[in-house]
């Protein structure tokens, strides 16, 4: 069987046609400057060959039809004809409450997501016009929506629901949502099978670290509290967003420099995190670069980080009632050893116990923790495309 998985932003689409049951990559790439002129950069890993190409695409649809000329293309093709794609799986941000798995795309789930365009103005609107473009480009090939959202509507009220006038959340549909879900759920079913016990009888913290990051408890398989909430912007410092907050700050700098929301928002989205507390860089390679220079600033976001992260793990615990595995993935997950080492260590009072050694590895699945720590801390490389290419093989399988 192969999928292709769609993965639509405003002004960039990446690609990857896999086998879901094999787990190869076929081919994969990124279409940018979609609206502007338009490139398209197409890998074969099997060939470890990389194609770039100078493509007009005004919009999406002539991306995704460039897309399918280089699968198609006798030099860097890897199919024959367009029947051979089984499946399109479509990455999505937003479900709203409208959706608590993943779903066969037809005009009543376009309906819907539109209606959750307003809880994600950046990105529903894009993943849709992808949709579209497949449609256009790709009638009749089943499309499945895979949701970012999806994974943590198994939290319960008491994790969702902010301290607001109950209104917000019936009327305005304020709540926390959660995002990485597919994240999360894929390395939390990795944990499972690297345990080697049936995921219904463990408690997983997953810890997903990049330059957006969030932490979810996982407890018998089901999401049930994560660090973000209504959008992205909350719970750990990030690369550039703020995370957790008191919301007062906002009034109070608002009106000492005289900020409309608009910059209040681009401070929180943009300026803040590692960047704002470091002030050199929001990629954490050259915050460890500048604090191992002696930079003060950069030392302390890298605390303020991995504190954060210590106290959610601490706090997710305490939520199921126990731990039996904390995963890291993402790129300073799967990278970053002293982030790793410096999150979770300290933590031998509830049975976590980190080995140096073991936790000195990069990007491939392995047991960071020590061979008599009760809790199993582990490194799990994330791989959503795979998860959209599965989900997509089940449910256009039934
Ligand atoms: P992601 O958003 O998951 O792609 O993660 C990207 C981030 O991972 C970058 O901004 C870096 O901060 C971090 N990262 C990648 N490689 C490393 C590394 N070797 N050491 C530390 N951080 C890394």
């Amino acid at each position: 069987m192969k999928v292709l998985v769609i993965n639509a932003g405003s002004s960039s689409l990446k690609y990857q046609l896999m086998d879901p049951h094999t787990r190869e990559v076929l081919a994969k790439g990124l279409c940018e400057r979609i609206g502007i002129d338009g490139r398209l950069t197409h890998k074969i890993p099997a060939k470890d060959a990389k194609y770039e190409f100078d493509i007009p695409m005004p919009t999406h649809a002539e991306a995704i039809q460039a897309v399918l000329n280089a699968l198609l293309s006798e030099e860097h093709g890897v199919i024959k004809s367009v029947s051979e794609i089984d499946a399109v799986g479509h990455r999505v941000v937003h479900a709203g409450e409208k959706f608590a798995s993943s779903v066969l795309i037809t005009d009543a789930v376009k309906e819907a997501l539109e209606e959750c365009i307003p809880l994600a103005p950046l990105h529903n609107p894009a993943n849709l016009t992808g949709i579209k473009a497949c449609e256009q480009v790709m009638p009749g090939v089943p499309m499945v929506g895979v949701f970012d959202t999806t994974f943590h509507q198994t939290m319960p009220p008491k994790s969702f629901i902010y301290a607001l006038p109950y209104a917000c959340y019936e009327q305005d549909k304020v709540r926390r949502y959660g995002f990485h879900g597919t994240s999360h759920r894929y390395v939390s079913q990795r944990a499972a099978a690297m345990l080697g016990k049936p995921i219904e009888e463990l408690k997983i913290i997953t810890c997903h670290l990049g330059n957006g990051s969030s932490i979810a408890a996982v407890d018998c398989g089901k999401s049930v509290d994560t660090t973000m909430g209504f959008t992205p912007l909350a719970g750990l410092p990030m690369g550039t967003r703020s995370g957790d907050l008191d919301a007062g700050i906002m009034e109070y700098l608002m009106n000492k420099h005289g900020y409309d929301m608009k910059e209040m928002m681009t401070i929180l989205n943009k300026k803040s995190g590692v960047l704002g507390i470091s002030g050199v860089s929001s990629d954490f390679r050259d915050i460890e670069n500048a604090a191992n220079e002696g930079n003060k600033q950069a030392a302390l976001a890298l605390e303020a980080f991995q504190y954060s992260v210590k106290k959610y793990i601490g706090a997710y615990a305490a939520a199921m009632g126990g731990v039996d595995a904390i995963v890291f993935t993402a790129g300073v997950g799967e990278n970053d050893a002293i982030t790793r080492y410096n999150s979770a260590s300290g933590l031998e009072f509830m049975g976590v116990k980190m080995d140096q050694q073991a936790n000195k590895v990069r990007g491939k699945e392995a047991v960071i923790s020590a061979p008599d720590s009760k809790v199993k801390v582990l490194l799990i490389p994330t791989d959503e495309e795979l998860m959209i290419a599965m989900d997509t093989a089940e449910i256009v399988g039934k």
